[in-house]
């Protein structure tokens, strides 16, 4: 079966096509971070309407790229939600009417559960069920227990900012650009050990929940009382990065203790954090993370899930029906 993946819930238009027998074959992205970069953030009206001039372009490139044509599609999945409701709607209306016009079957996919599956794109991993995942990305953190494809219990998340978006925050602040996280995480490779310490929030009290304001605001008081020196601005990105990579890794080995679980799974942008990656390997449990170009929004891991929907005979009706808010606990197991 060979499904056509449409994502364009943010700021990027992903179209790729997996084929269940030969994997993905084809892959392309077009990302607005240059559009939004003098807003110092994503404009929901302008990630609209440049959908809508790339989607159908990038389309066409991935049939030419995996050398099919239209009537060799058998199903097109697209990212319902969660997201910018305008930007859904753009991937939703062409995804839903292109499958119309075709007279094939669409689904429409959980973008969290895209990120969240993500690890299986890499063909030389095999992950088992059960595991816990750690959705760590620009508008989530969570932990889920995942028990098959579709069956999500969501052990813990954040009360305030996504851990992606203090990322983003912090670097703002520190001058660093947008989106600042990576910018961020590379300068914290040349901040002195030990030379400011952050509080580790949420540790103390039992569960699994995060918070991740007050360290932006923390990283922020710590600038404004310092010399404002390039070296001070990445020995607080090192201690920024040092307290979410710690506050991360202690709720991950909390979450695999309390689902009994022995396999992790890391996913979303943040998952590309190299210090995050090295951190987590000294789990006492199997830790998998996605392709690094697969970790930020893409097309591919909304074609995978789509194909693994459609194969297990999920299709829904011919509506147009975006949904902005959608937990990952309403969906069904396949
Ligand atoms: P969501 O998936 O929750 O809707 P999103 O799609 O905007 O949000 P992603 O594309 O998964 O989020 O990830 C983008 C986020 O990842 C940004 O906040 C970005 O700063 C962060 N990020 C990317 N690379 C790194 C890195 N190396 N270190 C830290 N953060 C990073
Ligand atoms: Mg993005
Ligand atoms: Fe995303």
């Amino acid at each position: 079966m060979k499904v056509l993946g449409i994502e364009s819930s943010c700021d990027e238009t992903g179209i790729a096509i997996y084929d269940t027998d030969k994997g993905l074959i084809a892959d392309q992205l077009y990302s607005q971070v240059a559009l939004h970069a003098e807003y110092g953030g994503v404009v929901p009206e302008l990630a609209s309407r440049d959908h809508i001039q790339k989607t159908t372009p990038l389309i066409k490139a991935a049939l030419k790229e995996s050398g099919l044509s239209f009537k060799d599609i058998d199903g097109i999945a697209y990212t319902r939600g969660p997201g910018l409701i305008g930007a859904l709607m753009v991937g939703a209306s062409i995804g839903r009417s292109l499958a119309w016009g075709l007279g094939i079957p669409a689904v429409g996919v959980h973008h969290m559960e895209g990120h969240l599956l993500a690890p299986m794109l890499d063909e030389n991993q095999t992950i088992d069920f059960p595991f816990v995942a750690l959705l760590v990305s620009g508008g989530h953190t969570m932990l889920v227990e995942v028990k098959a494809i579709g069956d999500y219990r969501i052990m813990g998340e954040s009360l305030d900012d996504a851990v992606g978006e203090a990322f983003d925050k912090t670097a703002k602040m520190l001058g660093l650009g947008y989106p600042g996280g990576p910018v961020l995480a590379a300068l914290a490779e040349k901040g002195e050990p030990g030379a400011y310490d952050f509080p580790r929030p949420m540790i103390r009290q039992g569960g699994l929940d995060f918070s991740y304001s007050g360290l932006k605001t923390f990283a922020l008081t710590t600038w404004n009382s310092s010399t404002k020196t390039e070296q001070v601005k990445a020995n607080i990105s090192h201690a920024f990065q040092e307290a979410v990579v710690d506050t991360l890794f202690i709720k991950c080995k909390r979450a695999l203790k309390d689902a009994e679980a022995k396999r992790l799974i890391i996913a979303g942008g943040v998952g590309a954090n190299k210090r995050l990656r090295e951190k987590l390997q000294e789990l006492p449990a199997d830790v998998f993370f996605p392709p690094m170009k697969y970790c930020t929004d893409n097309g591919a891991m909304i074609a995978y899930a789509g194909a693994l929907r459609l194969q297990a005979g999920q299709t829904e009706p011919a509506e147009i029906q975006p949904k902005p808010r959608w937990s990952l606990e309403e969906l069904n197991a396949i």
